[in-house]
């Protein structure tokens, strides 16, 4: 299995540079052991205007095969091992992927502590794959690496030169080509999509797959034409997986595309509370409301669900009332900045003993959410397909049962007042809806009547006469301790 990547350069910013981004140097040929044989990066050029690095795994088929043996599956090995024995030591697939991932790891994550300003540099790059084998041929293999900024050429490999009437075999020979991406985004497309292509896992998918594929997919899997099959494909199509990645991939899109968003909104909205000189964004006055509200219910242990970058845990750190705040959001890139924040790292230990974060959907059920007084969901609902609603609120009002919870959404009825939404249009492009106070008050009250909760409401920003408040606010208190009505 071999695969070559090449940049050119110039003497002020030299080709050989790639030797400081994969972290190995030009001079050397190195050999690395995996777990499937060896792995060599070699450097067949090495020149300020053109330089090569080579990566070749020597595959080892009998180590693969005990391997698959070792593994506690009953002692039977992979059907899917056989074809080791013919095409794996020749073909590049999923293990040259997991040798790259493995002997360019830093690389992948775009770390370069010599040279930290090359990882986010784009340079001309060349990679060249000999022998892919590719299910779906050169068409699939356009398909996914176009939308990636890259010029393919893609050629099939016949199955004998000395016979050309037996036809193409399934494998292609692949060139690309691109000025625009970086290394680290070159290398985490060739991570996820060999093996893709290749659609033959050699081991089985273990549900950290889906972290995997995540990271190596950040930056350009959401939102890739054919995601859906990428993702499918790259865990085996094992599908709940595959809709379990599927989902968090969109809401990761969800979640970026919200970011400067939803800030730039509410002031647009707080600044519309005319006279006072300085208006308090909508944000900073949901906020308060929701803080005020947990005072009154008198929380001390509080939930606070898709807390998106965390500023209503820094907001309630300040309050020594609540002694416990939890943060839980389905993005790791809001939750990584919730944390940088937060300055969690350099916090003092009893502050530090008082917040966490982590990563869940609450599209799902998790004993982690149980036991505690309060949980707040502000802004969440409206960003889940309303088909998906009803697991939320199970997870929530059925499954969690904190003594209160606290729901804010926007009401649809105040984007009339707003001059710069056209009519009819949502706040946020990643809204799968917004409610009237007709709508909210609805839902909430079955949601209530449903889980043994009463619902109050109220206002939040300023409460116009006809069309209400631009946020609104339940307030749910249990007042069944025990058990869910059945839904
Ligand atoms: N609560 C914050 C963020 C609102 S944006 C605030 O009021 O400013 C919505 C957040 O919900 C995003 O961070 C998104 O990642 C998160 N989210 C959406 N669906 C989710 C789900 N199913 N599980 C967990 N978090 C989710």
């Amino acid at each position: 299995m071999f695969l070559t990547i090449t940049t050119t350069g110039t003497p002020e910013r030299p080709a050989t540079d790639l030797g400081y981004l994969l972290h190995k140097h030009p001079d050397k040929a190195q050999a690395f052991s995996t777990s499937y044989g060896t792995a060599h990066v070699l450097y067949p050029e090495a020149e300020a205007q053109r330089c090569t690095a080579a990566l070749l795994l020597e595959v080892d088929a009998v180590a693969l095969v005990r391997r698959g043996k070792g593994k506690g599956r009953g002692g039977a090995p992979d059907a899917a091992l056989a074809q080791y024995v013919n095409d794996r030591p020749y073909a590049a697939s999923s293990l040259l992927a997991v040798a790259l991932s493995g002997v360019f790891s830093s690389a992948m994550k775009g770390v370069c502590n010599a040279r930290p300003e090359l990882p986010d540099q784009a340079r001309p790059l060349r990679v060249e794959v000999p022998a892919l084998p590719a299910r779906g041929g050169p068409d699939l293999v356009r398909k996914l690496f176009e939308p990636l900024g890259w010029t393919v050429a893609v050629e099939p490999v016949p199955l004998d030169t000395e016979f050309p009437g037996w036809g193409d075999s399934r494998y292609v020979s692949l060139v690309l080509e691109s000025d625009t991406l970086t290394l680290a985004e070159a290398l985490r497309h060739l991570y996820v999509l060999l093996p893709v292509l290749d659609d033959a896992k050699h081991y089985w998918v273990a549900p950290d797959e889906v972290d995997k594929l995540l990271r190596a997919g950040e930056g350009w899997l959401p939102g890739h034409p054919e995601q859906r099959l990428i993702t499918s494909r790259y865990l085996s199509r094992r599908w709940s997986l595959t809709r379990q990645a599927t989902e968090r991939l969109e809401l990761v899109r969800l979640a970026e595309a919200d970011d400067s968003e939803v800030e730039e909104i509410d002031n647009a909205v707080g600044a519309e509370t005319e006279a006072e000189e300085k208006p308090t964004p909508l944000a900073v006055q949901r906020r308060e409301a929701i803080v005020t509200a947990l005072r009154r219910s008198k929380a001390a242990r509080v939930l606070d669900l898709g807390c998106g970058q965390g500023q209503l845990v820094q907001t309630l750190l300040k309050d020594p009332a609540f002694t416990e705040i939890v943060g839980v959001d389905v993005s790791m890139r809001a939750l990584t900045i919730a944390s940088r924040r937060l300055k969690l790292d350099r916090m003092g230990e009893r502050q530090a003993s008082r917040v966490q974060l982590f990563q869940g959907s609450l599209a799902y059920t998790d004993v982690r959410l149980k036991g505690y007084d309060a949980a707040v969901l502000s802004e969440v609902v409206e960003h889940l397909d309303l088909p998906r609603l009803p697991a939320l609120e199970y997870a929530v009002f059925g499954s969690a049962r904190p003594r209160t919870v606290l729901v804010t959404t926007p009401n649809v009825e105040y984007n009339v007042r707003w001059e710069s939404l056209p009519a009819g249009h949502v706040r946020h492009g990643d809204h799968r809806f917004e409610w009237t106070r007709a709508q909210f008050r609805a839902w909430a009250e079955t949601v209530a009547e449903r889980h043994g909760y009463g619902v109050a409401f109220e206002p939040v920003g300023p409460d116009d006469p006809e069309v209400g408040p631009p946020t609104q606010m339940a307030v749910f208190t249990q007042t069944d301790p025990k058990e869910a009505k059945a839904a």
